[in-house]
């Protein structure tokens, strides 16, 4: 037992369970077998006093396999209708195993669109911990039937990662068909070695993430460890581990030594910075001199318009939006004050010429300092 899985396990109560669809599914659909040991591992722990919520693929899978299809899906359609002919079979199964541990299941379908809109955000986060109250396990997935791939997750590592913030897990076991992040990709080199502990995601480790997903699944490494950054910054620890194995998240939850353990960043966003930052979409970019840089970066200060040096895109007021500084690197992600048209109006000006300019001053900041989040 390391002194870091010790250190993790201190304190976790709540803990969101990542179930991909290489461990959920078979020859034969939905492995029955392997859900059920897991869902008796959840319903142990949850009786001790944790709280879970899962995050479960195998929608698209069980609806292919319930229609007979063998070759992997082409259209979106095609996986809509699969995703929507097994979502249902997926919460029975759910549903029938937390029923022999007398524990109730709730359903909840999401799209990014749910998310990016702040209330619609606060409305999830109230339901879940509504739900974590009263000891109900809920299971989320991708309302697979209704994205577009402007309202995509893109893949269900990714909703995790957002969930375990709304939830405000205190970690996030990430469950798939490897025993954990190799530091090669072990379907094509022999002898790669298990990397145990990843204290920073470094260039390094990414590299060492193969995009290839299997089969059945969509996101692959890549995707888990881009995930493990998005959790590890909202201070949640991440572990990936092998889904299949029996025992796994008593093994994990003791601190025994498996899987890969991502640690949280000391210094994390807050969960509305983390909104900002990996929930919201940018619709534009405001390029920002030394200066203004400077200001966001070393000192925690806002970005006023004299910092700017040019606007890209067209947005509006509220609209979240990337800081780029002069060699077109990303500094900061914020709301703004003001549209595009108005900062391009009010550039490179003086906070106390704002109202000659556009007639009206409602805010001195382009983006307040509350509403920003520094990415570098
Ligand atoms: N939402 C998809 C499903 O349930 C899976 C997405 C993923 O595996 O990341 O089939």
């Amino acid at each position: 037992m390391s002194e870091e899985r010790i250190s993790i396990l201190k304190g976790v109560k709540k803990i969101l369970v990542k179930i991909g669809s290489g461990v959920l599914t078979g020859h034969n659909g939905l492995d029955l077998d392997i859900i059920g040991h897991l869902v008796d591992e959840i319903s142990e722990y949850s009786k001790k006093g944790f709280r879970f919520v899962i995050v479960s693929s195998g929608a698209i899978a069980s609806g292919m396999n319930r229609m007979g299809f063998k070759e992997s899906l082409k259209s979106l359609p095609q996986k809509q209708a699969a995703a929507a002919v097994g979502q249902g079979r997926l919460m029975r199964v759910y549903s029938n195993a937390f029923g022999r541990h007398e524990l109730v299941t709730a359903q909840i379908l999401l799209t990014m669109s749910d998310l990016t809109d702040r209330q619609r955000f606060l409305n999830t986060h109230n339901t879940l911990l509504t739900l974590m109250e009263w000891g109900v396990i809920p299971i989320i997935n991708e309302n697979d039937t209704v994205s577009v791939d402007e309202i995509k997750f893109g893949d269900n590592d990714n909703l995790a990662a957002i969930m375990a913030n709304i939830m405000e897990a205190n970690l996030l076991i990430n469950l798939t068909s490897t025993e954990g992040l190799y530091d090669r990709d072990p379907r094509k080199t022999e002898n790669p070695t298990l990397i145990p502990l990843v204290t920073e995601i470094t260039a390094e480790i990414e590299k060492a993430a193969s995009s290839e997903a299997g089969t059945v699944g969509m996101g692959g490494m890549k995707s888990k460890v881009i995930a493990a950054g998005k959790v590890t910054a909202s201070g949640i620890p991440y572990i990936i581990a092998d889904g299949k194995k029996t025992g796994i998240l008593g093994d994990i939850l003791s601190g025994r030594e498996t899987g890969t353990l991502f640690l949280p960043m000391k210094q994390h966003l807050k969960s509305k910075k983390y909104w900002i930052a990996f929930t919201l979409r940018s619709r534009g970019k405001i390029c920002i001199d030394r200066g203004a840089e400077n200001a966001i970066v070393n000192q925690g200060r806002s970005l006023l318009p004299s910092g700017i040096v040019r606007v890209e895109g067209d947005f509006h007021m509220g609209d979240p939006v990337t800081c780029i500084n002069e060699d077109g690197v990303s500094i900061a992600k914020g709301l703004v004050n003001y549209s595009s048209s108005d900062i391009d109006r009010i550039k490179g000006l003086k906070t106390s010429r704002i109202e000659q300019v556009l007639g009206d001053k409602q805010y001195d900041e382009i983006i307040h300092r509350d509403n920003m989040a520094v990415s570098r």
